[in-house]
């Protein structure tokens, strides 16, 4: 199975990202770092299967968050996300 068979969107991980933000993440609005582009988070590639799950930007690709839970911890690297926008 290639990768490109296994991608989501934002949705498949909108129970993962309740549990770690208080507030509704997929109607969040994530900037690439990398081209710019402005997403909801609810339509971002998603894929479950890499080491923890990996969201990528729908335009060019880039890796936007990584989130990785084990051993009663999270592991959040939004390095590719340049900014995230919430409603109140
Ligand atoms: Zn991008």
């Amino acid at each position: 199975m290639r990768q490109s068979d296994l991608k989501l969107d934002g949705n498949a991980i909108a129970g993962l990202l309740r549990e770690i933000f208080t507030m509704e993440m997929t109607n969040a609005e994530s900037t690439c770092a990398g081209c710019g582009k402005v997403h909801a988070v609810g339509r971002v590639d998603v894929y479950l299967n890499a080491p923890g799950v990996v969201v990528r930007c729908p335009a060019c690709e880039q890796v936007l968050m990584r989130i990785v839970r084990g051993r009663g911890r999270y592991w959040i690297d939004l390095t590719g996300t340049r900014c995230l926008e919430f409603k109140e």
